[in-house]
């Protein structure tokens, strides 16, 4: 309680905002690198308290948002496979691939489980050693220690009838992708405080040391939150460029030294295919040859195609910023909660279920 207390103080995030309204001389563009961060500003009215001329724009921070329709045919067409289970997160179940998702497959008797953790998936592979079971490997820097662990124990254990497909991303790379991207106007980042604490501050520095970009790193409460706007204005106005961590209580410089090791034993870096933004180098993690038997690409000879979603739905401009939900014609007509046609309307980190849901214009 004491680490959470202090940071939702209305008292101190009032003197925070009086004092950045001094601060704003120009029009100011700051985007959040994290899903989290934008339910933490809709759900704290954030960008109804700042002043008019600061934009708050959201980026690729939620993993199944920027997942690829063609990841998503793939599990389905896996799911249809005589004695393969599938394993996956929730908010994976409603995505729309190019022609069912894996809703609808459960339904028609496919053997689809929602699970937790992979290391649930790994339980499910060891009391049905008949069965394939894949795990959808879908997440950021904060879920591949938990992945890597479960193909680790896997290996240990012996355990052959377990495999991930892969589609987990980092994001220091995706932010580099943003600021060479000339058509997105932003002047600064709100940098991911969950993804920071796995990876530490290090990886960020290159916004201010090759960019000259600001970064603050922060974490979730209000007064994080506004803190780390006062210091992405300030740097902005003062052009003093830095990457301040702003979040020590949870994130380290170097990280978390034991999640890096074990992902560095299971995983290689490689290239991505990222929803919107195309290929990034060096986005995605490749299972090491030594647990290759693990990887259910490989072991299921998949191809993962390049189809999308529907045309009409704007996740991709939007994760790169250059859109917003209400510019999509399908907004809240077409596309809900209830019937989601992009992915960016599934998750409680997408920005267009953000937008729904706060009724944003
Ligand atoms: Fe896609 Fe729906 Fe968002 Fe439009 S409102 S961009 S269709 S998810």
């Amino acid at each position: 309680m004491k680490y959470i207390k202090e940071f939702k103080n209305s008292e101190l995030a009032k003197k925070i905002l009086d004092e950045m309204v001094d601060k704003v001389k120009e029009d100011i563009r700051i985007m959040e690198v994290c899903g989290t961060h934008t339910m933490a500003i809709f759900k704290n009215g954030i960008r109804n308290l700042l002043p008019e001329n600061i934009d708050l724009i959201s980026g690729p921070g939620c993993p199944v948002c920027v997942t690829c329709g063609g990841y998503i045919d793939a599990a389905i067409d896996l799911s249809r496979s005589k004695d393969v289970i599938i394993a996956t997160f929730g908010d994976m179940m409603k995505v729309p691939g190019t022609y069912s998702s894996l809703k609808i497959e459960k339904a028609l008797g496919r053997d689809i489980r929602v699970v937790i953790s992979p290391l649930k998936a790994l339980e499910i592979a060891y009391e049905n050693p008949r069965k394939e079971v894949v795990f959808l490997g879908v997440g950021f820097e904060t879920t591949a220690p938990i992945i890597a662990l479960s193909i680790y124990k896997a290996e240990k254990e012996n355990i052959e009838n377990f495999s991930v497909l892969q589609a987990m991303k980092t994001i220091p790379n995706a932010i580099r992708k943003l600021v060479l991207d000339k058509e997105i106007k932003i002047d600064g980042f709100l940098c991911p405080g969950h993804v920071s604490s796995v990876i530490g501050a290090r990886p960020f520095e290159f916004l201010a040391k090759e960019f000259k970009f600001p970064g603050v790193i922060a974490g979730f409460e209000y007064c994080d939150v506004i803190s780390a706007i006062y210091f992405l204005v300030k740097m902005i106005n003062e052009k003093e460029f830095r990457v301040m961590n702003i979040y020590s209580r949870i994130v380290k410089y170097e990280g978390n030294t034991k999640a890096i090791a074990i992902i560095n034993e299971v995983f290689d870096l490689a290239d991505s295919m990222w929803r919107g933004l195309g290929v990034i180098e060096n986005t995605g993690f490749r299972i090491k040859e030594r647990y290759k038997k693990y990887d259910a690409q490989s072991k299921f000879k998949i191809e993962i195609p390049s189809s999308d979603i529907n045309s009409d739905c704007l996740c991709g401009e939007i994760l790169r910023g250059l859109k917003r939900p209400t510019e999509c014609k399908l907004f809240s007509k077409v596309c809900s909660p209830t019937n989601p046609v992009g992915p960016c309307m599934i998750t409680q980190e997408g920005i267009c279920m953000a937008y729904y849901k706060y009724n944003m214009r």
